[in-house]
This record gives C-alpha cells, structure tokens and sequence, in this order.
C-alpha cells in the first residue's frame, strides 16, 4: 500500500496526512499506430506519474496522485474509430471540480503530468487560479521533459520509437510485433509558418497519417525505452518534489 497513490491508500493511514502537492495524470484513448494499445497515454502517464511520486516521496515530498483521466482531446480524430474525445470544455469542468475538491481539503497545490500532445491545460488553469486564488497549479507535458534524441534514432510524436520503446518497457504483452507496425509517415502543412509551428491550426489526422502513427516506431526496443524511462521519472520526480516544498507566496527570485 503506497500513502501516495490515492486509490491504494485508506482513510485511517492517510487522514492525518497533509498532503502538500497533488498530482494528477491526464492521457487519452486513442489509436496509436497498428501496434500499441489504445491506452497507450494513459499506461505512460500513470506509470511516470506514480513512480516520479515514489521519487518526490522517498526525499520526504508529501505528494498524492489522483486517479487519472484516460480521455482526451481528439477532435482531429473524429474519423479513426473508437478514438474517444473529450472536449476541452468538458476537461475544465472536470478540473473544476477536482480543484474545488482539494482546495476544500487544504491541499493547495496541483501538478498536471500530461501525457498527450491535443490536451492543453494553460488557458484553463489561468481561468482557475482565479476563481481559486490560494491554490498553485501547474502542467507539465512528461515528453517534453527531456531531450528524447539522444536515446532515439527516429523523431516523431505519435506511436514513435519513443511511444513504442517506452511501452516494450512497461507493457511488452501488449505490444504487437514491430513488423505489422506502419512506418509512421506523415505529411507537411502547404503552408510553411504551420510547419514552423509559430501558426497553428489543427492536424487532420488522417490526411497527415496513413496508419495513425507519425514517426518511425521500428528502431523501438525495451532497453532503450527503460533508459529514457529512468531519466523522465527522475525529473519529473525533481519537479514534484519542487513543487510540494514550494512557498507559493514567494516563487520568484
Ligand atoms: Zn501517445
């Protein structure tokens, strides 16, 4: 029984318990590739989350991890079956909800550890600190973390060799063989600004991608996901722990 995992944790352990920092994974059910599993966001997400929070607690954070959101925004996915969206205004309401939860409860911090590229918390998160001033909240996308070029010959953001190594690392059984894997092509924007990211409209996906994938998984092996595995749960786990010893009131040097 781990305190810091809510959903293993009971009430007469964790009662007098205060928890400074709670954290919650956000992922999405999607397809990825042929190969990788539907939940593939949410098995890395609550994976990281859960043993960055090991990390944090094992240096004295007092830090809790919710049970994760397993749905995601996929609006440019409304042609990939059984892809599940879920509209951003939906995900605030959501968030609402659990913001209002911990803030009744006196703990007055939050970390997102997002694992799936169309969700973005920013602009809700502004909209909550507001309607709650005393709480600190805060994202972090868990990919972004580190720099995934020195362990990956292939680039790529979706059911790539990173997505794929990762989870030949947490989950083999449910990976299929990389030979049935498409090659995870993908096309450019006609519009150059869009390529170079600083205009954005939304991917089609499935006029930019054939097999769902974007980024060659085919370079993928477990040893290599560990690798980049260890190194994202460190820091996330340093962001945690961070973040819980925090005064809220004086971030800024
Ligand atoms: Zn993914």
């Amino acid at each position: 029984m781990r305190q810091y995992i809510l959903a293993e944790a009971n009430w007469k352990t964790i009662r007098d318990i205060k928890y400074d920092l709670a954290i919650l994974p956000w992922g999405a059910t999607e397809a990825h590739n042929y190969h990788l599993p539907y939940s593939t966001d949410n098995i890395e997400t609550v994976n990281i989350s859960e043993d960055a929070a090991a990390i944090a607690w094992s240096r004295g954070a007092k830090v809790v991890v919710l049970p994760g959101i397993s749905y995601g925004v996929n609006t440019g996915q409304p042609d990939v079956y059984m892809t599940m969206n879920m509209n951003p205004s939906t995900q605030f309401v959501i968030l609402n909800d659990i913001i209002e939860n911990l803030n009744r409860y006196g703990v007055q911090k939050l970390l997102i550890v997002n694992g799936h590229g169309g969700n973005d918390f920013k602009q809700s998160l502004r909209e909550l600190g507001l309607k709650y001033p005393k709480m600190l909240l805060a994202t972090c996308n868990w990919y972004q973390s580190i720099d995934k070029s020195k362990f990956f010959g292939q680039g790529g953001d979706h059911a790539d060799e990173m997505e794929t190594s990762i989870m030949l690392h947490l989950a083999p059984e449910l990976v299929l063989p990389l030979s049935i894997a498409g090659e995870g092509k993908s096309k450019k924007f006609k519009v150059e600004a869009l390529n170079k990211k600083w205009a954005w409209t939304e991917r089609k996906w499935t006029k930019v991608s054939q097999d769902t994938g974007i980024g060659d998984p085919r370079g993928a092996d477990a040893k290599k996901g560990e690798a980049y595995y260890e190194e994202v749960i460190e820091t996330i786990g340093d962001l945690m722990a961070d973040l819980a010893a925090a005064d809220k009131d004086n971030m800024y040097d």
